[in-house]
């Protein structure tokens, strides 16, 4: 979405909060948490916005539905442009809307903040899926650091699932950025590849491989099945060469077609079979706590380094550093110190 795009979305979103007559959290809250999706989209449109009424509003909001979240499975889907990621999602939300699940996807693109065109965003994507009542699709907020979209991701998570929605699937392009934030946010981080794309791991940085709790290969189907199947058996003796997981899980490696609808099913199996071996070992839990910590930790981060840099003496100081360190009389580590009224 563009930024005037983006604008449009959240003044309009506003405005029928008006129109609703929804003019405090506690009503917004109370259709949220009752399942209205309505209410929802306009909960995250608070959440994204960068005005200082809405933030409030939207923190209250947070606070309401925070007692509420927490009963989902978050799970992260990442592959480069093209290995398709929304074909899938779409197949996968089938099978989770006929198990009587309720799905919300997310995406998380940070192409969307850089060159304002996002990778995730703009074509019409999972059209069946996003016209099933017991779906919900959002994309990325645009003209935001990656930083900024982690965050408001994570906060849209707790309104997603205070709302319901007991599976949320978080969506990113492969492309290197954004794994890291959408690893540390999910319980189950899931990589799409694409067999006989030269290189094996080429495209793909090895931390991510790293990362994935499991490998789907797509498009197993017509002429590329058999190439499918190969390229999953060398995935998994590739796997093995990295170091174990630090909880001891073996990645598994497993095919689908996506447009066939096979191997669906049999993904949506693996992702459950962690989660239950996560149960079992008290690890599930201790894995949220320990992301809800570098949560924690991001927003002071985040907090210090905004009211530092929007301060208006520090802003003086900061132009002399760099004027000192222009003319080559400080250092910019010695230069930082002398910001930071350090010796
Ligand atoms: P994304 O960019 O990763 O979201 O990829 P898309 O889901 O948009 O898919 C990219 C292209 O691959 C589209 O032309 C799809 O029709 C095609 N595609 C996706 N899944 C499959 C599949 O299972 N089999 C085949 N043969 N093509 C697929």
């Amino acid at each position: 979405m563009s930024d005037s795009a983006q604008h449009n979305a959240q003044q309009k979103a506003i405005d029928q909060l008006r129109k609703h007559n929804i003019t405090d959290v506690i009503s917004l809250s109370q259709k949220l948490l009752s399942g209205d999706r309505s209410a929802l989209s306009q909960a995250i449109t608070l959440v994204e916005s960068t005005s200082e009424l809405h933030k409030n509003l939207a923190s209250q909001i947070l606070n309401n539905c925070l007692p509420h979240s927490g009963r989902s499975l978050r799970v992260g889907i990442t592959g480069v442009p093209g290995v398709g990621k929304s074909t899938f999602i779409e197949a996968l939300g089938q099978v989770l809307l006929s198990h009587g699940k309720k799905v919300a996807v997310l995406a998380i693109d940070p192409s969307s903040s850089i060159s304002k065109g996002s990778i995730l965003g703009d074509k019409t994507r999972m059209e069946w899926l996003s016209q099933q009542q017991n779906a919900f699709i959002r994309p990325s907020p645009s003209a935001l650091t990656l930083g900024g979209v982690a965050r408001k991701t994570r906060e849209t998570i707790v309104l997603c699932e205070a709302a319901g929605f007991d599976v949320i699937l978080i969506e990113t392009v492969g492309v290197g950025q954004s794994e890291t934030a959408v690893h540390d946010m999910t319980d189950f981080f899931l990589l799409l590849m694409l067999a006989g794309a030269g290189d094996q791991l080429q495209g793909i940085k090895r931390g991510i491989i790293e990362m994935c709790d499991g490998m789907l290969i797509t498009k197993a189907d017509g002429d590329n099945g058999k190439n499918a199947q190969r390229a999953g058996a060398e995935y998994l003796s590739a796997l093995h060469l990295f170091p174990p997981t630090a909880n001891g899980w073996i990645p598994k490696v497993q095919t689908c077609s996506a447009i066939e609808k096979t191997g669906v099913s049999e993904a949506w199996n693996m992702i459950q079979e962690h989660a239950t071996w996560m149960i079992e070992r008290n690890l599930f839990e201790a894995k949220r706590m320990q992301q809800d910590e570098e949560w924690l930790q991001a927003a002071i981060e985040e907090n210090l380094t905004n009211s530092f840099f929007c301060n208006a003496e520090n802003k003086v100081k900061i132009a002399q550093a760099q004027q000192l360190v222009h003319e080559k009389k400080l250092t910019p580590f010695a230069a930082a110190h002398w910001v930071l009224g350090q010796q």
